[in-house]
């Protein structure tokens, strides 16, 4: 019986996000450095048998459910492989994505139980999504969400806000809930990771959204759980819902539950934090990771990594010494 991965604080650890790769087809701006990106070598990443064996590993400890990230988590050759043999552990499993390849993972999200994913989607323009993607992928995204709502998924549709980039569009996502069920949107505060060109002055407050929702909408605001990241909401009469995950001015890490694998197999116990511990070698050695795992949970700061504040001299300093968001997995 192994021990729960439990903190100083008494917060037990539950979520697991595991990055199968840090490359994508996409270029999104906020996520990444738009130079000299260098991405992983393949031989630096987790094999599918040690995925499965790291994951099993987890929810042995009291891993409830397991969220597959990246980069983009389907461009990974063998995506269909480890999603089919995750799918067989005793946990829930869900992704999140651009959505531009599922339509050739219908079946094995299926059959794996997959039930509901976050689909990232910053705009519903054109040509605002070529400029923040830096690619020409619009209508297969939508067609793709289309698709995933068709085949009975739950979509949360991720939207990464950014003053005068996406700000004037939030009231047409909020207007995407009102029909299905199925449908959800997530605004997120957008954050400063290396290489991402943030600064305060880009952020739309957790506030000033609600009041530009507020000129539109009637809406209620839903009851939570300890865990959750977003707020919830659902406008009047409205069939899904929409959220708000306001990391920089409405931090949640007192319910934190997150646990966080890179694709080359680092245990990271904060998005912010940019302390790391190596699984992947002790365990192609042989070794036991268990105590690696408690050690590491066991050093958790209360908040964001242990940073003070987010503000443009800590981007510049603390969170520019973290990963790019791509290697991390969100
Ligand atoms: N490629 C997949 C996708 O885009 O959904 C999965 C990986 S992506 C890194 C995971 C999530 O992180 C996405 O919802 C993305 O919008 C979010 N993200 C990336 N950079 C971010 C930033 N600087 N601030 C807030 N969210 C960010
Ligand atoms: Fe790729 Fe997702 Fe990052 Fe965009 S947000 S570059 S889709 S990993």
């Amino acid at each position: 019986m192994s021990l729960p991965i439990i903190d100083t604080f008494g917060r037990k650890h539950t979520y697991l996000r595991i990055s199968l790769t840090d490359k994508c087809n996409l270029r999104c701006t906020y996520c990444m450095p738009q130079e000299d990106m260098q991405f992983m070598p393949s031989k630096w990443l987790m094999q599918a048998d040690e995925i499965e064996e790291l994951a099993k590993i987890f929810v042995e400890m009291g891993v409830e459910k397991i969220r597959l990230t990246g980069g983009e988590p389907l461009v990974r050759k063998d995506a269909g492989q480890i999603i089919e043999r995750l799918g067989l552990l005793n946990t829930s499993l869900t992704l999140t994505t651009n959505a531009l390849l599922v339509d050739q993972y219908i079946g094995q999200l299926k059959s794996a139980g997959v039930q509901s994913l976050n689909v990232s989607l910053d705009t519903l323009k054109e040509d605002q999504f070529k400029s923040i993607t830096k690619r020409d992928h619009f209508s297969k995204t939508l067609e793709n969400i289309e698709l995933l709502l068709s085949e009975g998924f739950t979509v949360k549709i991720n939207v990464v806000l950014m003053r005068g980039v996406n700000d004037q569009e939030v009231n047409d996502f909020v207007r995407l809930t009102l029909r299905n069920a199925r449908l959800h949107v997530r605004f997120i505060e957008f954050m400063p990771f290396n290489g991402n060109q943030w600064d305060m002055s880009k952020i739309v407050s957790y506030a000033d959204l609600l009041s530009t929702i507020n000129n539109e909408f009637d809406f209620k605001q839903l009851p939570g759980e300890l865990h959750d990241t977003a707020k919830s909401f659902q406008v009047k009469d409205g069939a899904g819902t929409f959220g708000i995950i306001g990391t920089v001015t409405h931090p949640f890490c007192s319910g934190c539950n997150r646990i966080r694998l890179t694709a080359d197999g680092k245990l990271k116990n904060c998005l912010f934090d940019t302390s790391e511990v190596d699984l992947l070698k002790p365990l192609r050695n042989g070794q036991d990771v268990r105590p690696l795992i408690l050690d590491h949970f066991h050093k958790k700061h209360f908040a964001h990594g242990g940073h003070v504040a987010f503000d443009e001299k800590h981007a510049k300093t603390d969170y520019e010494q973290n990963r790019r968001m791509i290697a991390i997995g969100g």
